[in-house]
């Protein structure tokens, strides 16, 4: 459910014509609706009742700390995957103690960091960071609350970029490795044991994988916590899927009912860690149709957002919706929907039917709130496009466009 609907022929979100913004900020803007950000939030939030959980939004999925501060506001934790990504969730109001931090190369630096804030948790992904994490704990007198992250050894049958649970991802440690180091840490005075972590990947459109993965992490939790380590976390990961064209994701009470089923006799808090179900189809990037050109029998409509605006497609081959914001009346076609970099790879959308919009007209990618703006690149000496958070009729630039003099801050020319 999203709040982006035609009104009298136009695309809103929610009260604010998309025509009517594009003429006041310009494009490619991504634009998102707080109304849906706040649903999805409730949706996944509810979906476990009563049951001890925490919500932890990952900000790599979208970080504009509007977004951010909005989920704050409403309860929301963070899952964060670097130093930069905690001092977002900082600057926008988050807290830091519902903030857990995923990855497989954090710096000593950025756990100092991290446990100076009063962090939750570090979500640890091998032996040897283990022991970085221990001489910070002992440089700073303080214990560092930590989970090992477990590869399960499942396929999640995602993309094979976006999956993390197969044995020879670079992700988490093997189960047999994860119970050494948590019996290790337990003579390591710069550490303490606060959970178990795993997430097996992306866009999972499937529950089965999660099922087998969760069964065994949960098996891994309480023999852990029947040998004394003082466990209050059970950490699942993120990864639910949405519909982008015309997958068939489960639905949050699903997937959370998956997860209490697997997770019910350990007692533990569950901590879930979604980005794209909650942001992705939160947003949309708005793009305006530059020319038509036709090229080896095929017709191609050149508009002005790039794969360094919305990286996905050229990345992992995602298909996202692309409508137009006024509906046209005419014949459609089948069109290669393609931007202005130059990288062959730079197709926001192939093989679509379309009416053939003119230049000039607007075109609205669907489900972009998600590893959209948050992979966005200057590439091409492109600078990035404005952010607007529509709530209501309102409409707020939340990040002006990059100007091009952004673009070379901290370069020298000198000779
Ligand atoms: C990316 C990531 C997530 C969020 O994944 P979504 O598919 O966006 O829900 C959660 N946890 C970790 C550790 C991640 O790296």
């Amino acid at each position: 459910m999203d709040h982006f609907r035609p009104v009298r022929g136009v695309l809103h979100a929610e009260g604010v014509s998309l025509e009517r913004l594009a003429a006041r900020v310009g494009t490619p803007t991504y634009v998102y609706s707080e109304a849906t950000l706040r649903r999805h939030y409730r949706v996944v939030d509810q979906a476990f009742g009563g049951a001890p959980h925490l919500v932890c939004y990952s900000v790599k999925a979208s970080g504009n700390l509007a977004l951010l501060a909005s989920l704050a506001r409403w309860g929301s934790g963070f899952d964060v995957v670097s130093g930069g990504e905690l001092a977002r969730v900082l600057a926008a109001g988050g807290d830091p103690g519902r903030t857990v931090f995923a990855g497989v190369g954090k710096t000593e630096a950025e756990m100092a960091f991290a446990l100076r804030t009063g962090i939750g948790m570090f979500n640890v992904e091998s032996a040897e960071e283990l022991e970085a994490l221990d001489r910070v704990g002992r440089r700073l007198r303080r214990r560092a609350p930590f989970a090992i992250r477990v590869n399960p050894g499942v396929d999640a049958g995602t993309h094979r970029h976006i999956s993390t649970g197969l044995p020879t991802s670079k992700f988490g440690v093997p189960f047999e490795e994860a119970r050494r180091l948590y019996t290790r840490a337990r003579r390591m005075r710069g550490l303490r044991a606060r959970g178990v972590d795993c997430h097996i990947g992306s866009q999972l459109t499937r529950l089965g994988p999660l099922a087998a993965a969760l069964r065994q992490v949960a098996g891994l939790y309480r023999v852990l916590r029947a040998e004394g380590h003082p466990l209050e976390w059970l950490d699942v990961g993120g990864g639910l899927g949405i519909r982008y064209r015309d997958e068939e994701p489960p639905s949050p009470d699903r997937w959370a009912a998956t997860v209490r089923a697997a997770t019910r006799d350990t007692e533990a808090t569950v901590l879930v860690e979604p980005g794209r179900v909650l942001v992705g189809n939160a947003g949309v990037l708005l793009t305006r149709v530059l020319y038509r050109k036709r090229a080896g029998g095929r017709t191609l409509v050149v508009v002005d957002a790039g794969m360094n605006d919305l990286l996905r497609p050229a990345l992992y081959g995602a298909e996202h919706a692309i409508v137009p914001v006024r509906a046209r009346r005419g014949r459609s076609r089948v069109v290669d929907v393609v931007g202005p970099v130059c990288e062959s790879t730079d197709v926001l959308g192939r093989d679509r039917r379309l009416v053939l919009p003119e230049a000039g007209e607007l075109l609205a990618i669907r489900g972009a709130g998600a590893y959209g703006m948050s992979m966005a690149s200057t590439y091409n000496g492109r600078p990035r496009p404005a952010e607007v958070l529509v709530s209501g009729k309102r409409a707020r630039v939340v990040r002006r466009r990059e100007r091009v003099e952004d673009l070379w801050r901290g370069e020298a020319a000198g000779r």
